[in-house]
């Protein structure tokens, strides 16, 4: 018999006239991105300023690009590090490494030395594709090491493949310089152009992507996006939001990230429909992009709106062609909400999910608005979307009654099947296959649903996830550092930010704006701790385990009082 909770999950898909369930027509995303090649080869496919790709075009390069990478020694289950901003490359990187039946790995390009070290030993990647800008400092200290498999460094530049006008404001002054001992991305695809790798054997298990995150424990895992889970986030975004060919996607999401490539990439693979990229975020250069492509859907994080809405030429843009408008990744304040209706006529529809909900899980419906909790003031993330079944349960995995908080356990096509090479781990946040996501929060009786809280320690910096240990880790590679404890705190645009707590050696001595030079150059720029508090001891269990939660409650205590 189905429970309460998926009795009134289907009863809310329905009430929000959406069918209950899908089936996607496609087991693996290689075949669902032929099919659009087939049906629609001379459509535009991506956009990047003054240059458009069309579908038929990006099947040509991406043979070939494929055919290169099995040239250089790619073999199918391999893994490609995929280490760029949103360019064409990033895009002809993926469909490439998957017709040469590989696993893109991606990789945040902001990540320092260490991070992409980390990424690169936990992924055994063979193959690095990145910016030339980013082989000069943070690759070659990396490949130096020896740490890592990676043999061939396939390098780009994100001016190769403009039009030839101007370039763009983000990328003045940008020069191509292919280092040595690199390949060149383009030199790669013309070497092989007119060829195509065997057509790899791909199933719906197998693993599209590894996108790494610290769940709700760190350190960074690689959660498998299965092309199973690919293809069905594709549909579900599709369905969900009525896309058609018709509509055009802005890319603001970073594409490394797993919203950037479902809500981004692959579903406009499968529809198919263009998607903007615009290198890195930049409002005017996003406001640009928008007055000239018209773009319908995109999916952002909240502080992407607010950027948007503050920048000062914003009461003069065009925004009317955006329709279709989400926000995920990071709880929004209502107020945000009203006034970027105000400005632009468009509702900012919340969407929630997990790198290992392959996207999202949880959505407002196209023709809908969040309410919102009258309690907490929180706005809705929306209802479970098809297929998907949350319950809320409480320590001992109970379900709770409808209304009361507990912590979402979501089951469905898009989950994760584990992580990358880390059984012990996959036991622990999917248990039976059901994700623990360690967010906390509850059902309304008409099937919203609110969250209020997080188990996990993990800081949410504008939809950036920083896991505590992580800088904790960095603090402690400095000299002066007895002991270091990391948690978020308020900030007014990025819902929260990153706050370390340091006791010294005795003897030493260290300034807090040396410890944040100390950790800025170790960490990619979003964690950082943008302030320390010195003291003489942090507080701690009886067994010595550090009380993070106690300088999060003190912290809280500080901020009602102020
Ligand atoms: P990630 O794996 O980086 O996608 O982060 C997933 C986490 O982001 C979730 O577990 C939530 O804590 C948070 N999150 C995602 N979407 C939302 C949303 N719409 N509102 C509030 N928090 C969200």
């Amino acid at each position: 018999m189905a429970s309460t909770y998926e009795q009134r999950q289907w009863l809310a898909r329905y009430d929000a006239g959406m069918p209950s369930d899908i089936t996607p027509s496609f087991t693996d995303a290689l075949t669902m991105f032929r099919d659009a090649v087939r049906r629609h080869a001379d459509r535009p496919l991506i956009h990047y300023f003054d240059r458009t790709l069309a579908v038929g075009e990006v099947d040509r390069m991406t043979d070939a690009l494929g055919a290169g990478l099995v040239s250089l020694g790619v073999k199918p289950g391999d893994r490609v590090a995929v280490y760029l901003q949103n360019i064409f490359q990033f895009v002809l990187a993926m469909i490439a490494t998957w017709k040469a039946g590989a696993v893109m790995v991606s990789i945040n390009p902001m990540n320092k030395a260490r991070e992409l070290e980390y990424l690169l030993v936990d992924s055994g990647a063979s193959v690095l594709v990145t910016l030339e800008s980013l082989h000069a400092d943070p690759t070659i200290a990396v490949l130096a090491t020896g740490r890592t498999k990676v043999h061939t460094v396939i390098t780009t530049c994100e001016t190769d493949l403009l039009g030839g006008g101007p370039p763009p404001a983000v990328l003045a002054g940008v020069q191509k310089h292919r280092p040595e001992g690199t390949v060149d991305l383009l030199e790669l695809i013309e070497r092989h152009d007119g060829q195509a790798p065997p057509a790899p054997t791909l199933n719906a298990d197998d693993v599209a992507f590894l996108t790494y995150t610290s769940g709700t424990t760190g350190p960074p895992k690689g959660a498998k996006n299965t092309h199973g889970n690919v293809v069905f986030n594709s549909e579900a975004y599709r369905t969900w939001m009525s896309l058609t060919p018709d509509d055009v996607v802005l890319g603001v999401a970073p594409l490394f990230h797993i919203t950037g490539l479902v809500a981004g990439v692959t579903v406009c693979l499968l529809t198919p429909m263009p998607l903007i990229l615009g290198y890195r975020f930049d409002p005017t250069a996003v406001l640009d992009l928008i007055e000239q492509f018209r773009p319908t859907f995109t999916v952002g994080a909240i502080t992407v709106f607010i950027a948007l809405m503050n920048d000062p030429s914003a009461p003069d843009r065009d925004f009317s062609s955006l329709t279709k408008v989400y926000s995920g990744g990071a709880p929004i304040a209502p107020s945000v909400v009203t006034n970027f209706e105000k400005l632009t006529g468009a509702y900012i529809h919340n969407i929630y999910g997990l790198t290992e909900t392959t996207s999202p899980s949880h959505g407002v419906p196209m023709d809908g608005r969040a309410p919102v909790d009258p309690t907490s003031g929180a706005l809705s993330v929306g209802v479970p979307m098809f297929n998907t079944v949350v319950r809320v349960v409480d320590e001992e995995g109970v379900d709770v009654a409808v209304g009361e908080i507990g912590e979402f356990v979501t089951s469905g096509p898009q989950v994760v099947s584990g992580y990358w090479e880390k059984p012990e781990e996959t036991a622990h946040a999917l248990p039976g296959g059901a994700l623990h996501t360690g967010d906390v929060g509850f059902m309304d009786a008409d099937g919203w649903y609110y969250l209020v809280d997080r188990k996990k320690d993990q800081i949410n910096a504008s939809g950036y996830k920083v896991w505590p240990r992580e800088v904790e880790d960095v603090l402690y590679e400095n000299d002066a550092v007895r002991e270091a404890a990391v948690i978020g705190v308020p900030d007014e645009y990025r819902g929260e930010t990153v706050k370390a707590f340091v006791s010294l050696r005795p003897g030493a001595t260290a300034t807090e704006a040396e410890l944040i030079a100390f950790c800025k150059q170790r960490m990619a720029a979003y964690k950082y701790p943008r302030s320390i508090e010195f003291v003489d001891e942090l507080p701690k269990t009886v067994t010595g385990k550090i009380l993070r939660r106690e300088l999060r409650s003190a912290e809280a205590a500080k901020t009602t009082t102020e």
